[in-house]
């Protein structure tokens, strides 16, 4: 496209949108930095509750930070970092999602200042890495140990987790199902405590209380029983699991059988009923009193079962199936011929029952079960929905403590503490780096003031005692914001305590997505939306449809 003397070269499609320099840098901060702010206010036990409305009027109420940035639509593609940081805060620690968010965003509010003051972005970037490494080190020195066998421990942990989501009224009943549940399915490979959570299965149903809500030893079956005559209760039950459906084979539709005279007919139907019975006779000569079938059953297959009392489940989902088989013991057996008594598992109790108009079947009392069940309970769909979230977090802080090892006090006592241990690593350092590990180590302070804040106490203020409090070493490093008193005290014996990987998951996940959007210097857009013109001030209210449809991004 050689343009004449004196035309414009015509490089990107018209209307394409092209912003450079300090522009983009700044935009792309200010966005980012919006979504920060609107989940801080969430952070901590105090934190306030965000009430989200989507395109179609459902509503969540939550305080969950990755629940909120994820219902935010963000469209900005530096606002939406943000959100993919909350998402692998919430995959790898499990827990600190607002966290993550709020520290990004204090990061990027330091490097403005920084910016503002003709430092360049390269250097705020070095800065930030040393500043991060460092932090790593000075972590791993402070963080406590934990093992399996540390059940105060963690029950504290999953406490912390839980506090402020709405779940604080069953706190003391929920802690114990949550290190129970985590506990049971744990496993130790090579002396690392292992945890697929997936072995922890979640079903809520509203009613009841959430005080009332149990851990089943075992595996819920959201599936009725498939006859009314079968048995509602069976104790110290033995199980088979089959893989295979308990029906004659259809013969294919275009193949003819010619039956000449109904007696044939007959014949042929006895033929079909007797296949039958025997299945459901080897299954009762296994011993078997329950049968799960991932395939299905035979409406004559039934009748038998139920005249002999077995209770039978059919079309069960391989994911159970795969529970049930580490929940009782039991072999998932792939063919009905070759079921015997060695295949079965066992539980203490099997039961039907009706919860909140849904037919379930639970597998209870099992003996050391690899994989269990938090039956969920609360008044309403908006409390088991918080609820879940609360015990996800509280689950997820355990199995993070146990996987690492080590846990940290929370309070905002560890950022206090690492701010301080940054400040004097940063005068170490010396150079322009200096200016940028300082502001990094004050981007920390954002924690211990946004909950002092949310206690109604003076920012500032808090963070000056605190300071005072660990600069004097021994017990001071344990202290941060108590918001329930509403003042600074030894966090450690106030039982704020929380998994170590939150706290260098959040500082590596925030520090890296700072350092990406403080790299981009230039943002190219194509002209696929239209472009309404920011607000200015960074207000992108709304959907952030500004910068929608974002067809490149230079990234050096
Ligand atoms: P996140 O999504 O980051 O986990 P939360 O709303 O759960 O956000 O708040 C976590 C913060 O609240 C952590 O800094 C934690 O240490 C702090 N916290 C939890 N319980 C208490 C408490 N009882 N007193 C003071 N701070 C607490
Ligand atoms: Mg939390």
């Amino acid at each position: 496209m050689a343009g004449q003397m004196g035309q414009p070269v015509l490089i990107l499609p018209e209307g394409a949108f092209r912003s450079t320099g300090r522009d983009a840098m700044k935009a792309n901060i200010s966005a980012a930095k919006f979504v920060g702010e609107v989940v801080r206010t969430t952070l901590g036990p105090k934190g306030m509750d965000k009430m989200l409305v989507d395109d179609l009027g459902d509503i969540t109420i939550t305080n969950d930070g990755a629940t909120i940035v994820d219902n935010m639509k963000v469209e900005h593609p530096a606002a939406k970092m943000m959100v993919e940081i909350a998402k692998t805060q919430d995959k790898e620690a499990g827990d600190g999602t607002t966290t993550v968010v709020v520290l990004a965003s204090s990061l990027l509010d330091q490097s403005e200042k920084l910016l503002n003051n003709g430092i360049h972005p390269t250097v705020i970037i070095r800065g930030y890495t040393m500043a991060a490494a460092q932090a790593q080190k000075i972590l791993e020195k402070i963080a406590r140990k934990v093992t399996l066998d540390d059940k105060e421990i963690l029950e504290k942990i999953a406490v912390t987790a839980m506090t402020g989501k709405g779940s604080e009224a069953a706190k003391t009943e929920l802690r114990n199902l949550c290190v129970t549940a985590v506990t049971s399915v744990a496993v130790k490979e090579n002396g690392k405590v292992k945890v697929n959570q997936d072995d922890i299965q979640i079903v809520k149903k509203i009613g009841k209380s959430m005080a009332e809500s149990e851990l089943i030893e075992g595996v819920i079956i959201e599936k009725e029983t498939l006859n009314i005559e079968m048995p509602k209760t069976i104790k110290n039950a033995k199980i088979a699991l089959l893989d295979a459906a308990l029906e004659v084979k259809k013969t294919e539709t275009d193949a003819k059988i010619s039956i000449k005279d109904p007696s044939q007919m007959q014949k042929f139907l006895e033929q079909e009923e007797n296949a039958l019975k025997n299945m459901v006779d080897i299954v009762k000569k296994s011993g078997a009193k329950v049968l799960f079938c991932q395939k299905g059953i035979d409406d004559v297959a039934q009748y038998y079962l139920a005249k002999d009392e077995i209770l039978a489940v059919r079309r069960v989902k391989k994911s159970d199936m795969e529970k049930l088989s580490k929940a009782t013991d039991a072999k998932i057996v792939s063919s009905i011929k070759d079921l015997s008594s060695d295949d079965l598992g066992s539980a203490g109790v099997i039961e039907q029952v009706k919860i909140a108009g849904d037919e379930l079947v639970l597998v209870k009392e099992c003996k050391n079960p690899k994989a269990v069940a938090l039956l969920l309970r609360g008044g309403t769909e908006h409390v088991v929905d918080e609820l879940e979230r609360a015990v996800k977090d509280a689950v997820g802080g355990v199995v993070s403590a146990l996987e690492t090892g080590k846990y940290v006090v929370g309070a905002g006592a560890l950022e206090t503490e690492l701010s301080l241990q940054l400040e004097n690593y940063a005068k170490t350092v010396g150079g322009r780096e200096q200016l940028a590990i300082s502001a990094f180590a004050e981007a920390l302070e954002i924690i211990p003031k946004t909950l002092a804040e949310s206690a109604g106490l003076d920012a500032i203020d808090t963070i000056v005692s605190l300071k005072e409090k660990h600069a004097k070493g021994n017990d001071g490093i344990d202290f941060g914001v108590d918001v329930m008193n509403k003042k600074i005290a030894n966090m450690y014996e106030q039982n704020v305590v929380e998994p170590l990987k939150i706290k260098t998951q959040a500082i590596s996940s925030a520090t890296e997505a700072v350092e990406m959007i403080l790299r981009i210097d230039d943002v190219v857009a194509s002209a696929k939306k239209s472009m309404p013109p920011m607000p200015p001030g960074g207000g992108y209210g709304g959907g952030m449809g500004g910068m929608g449809g974002m067809g490149g991004m230079g990234m050096e």
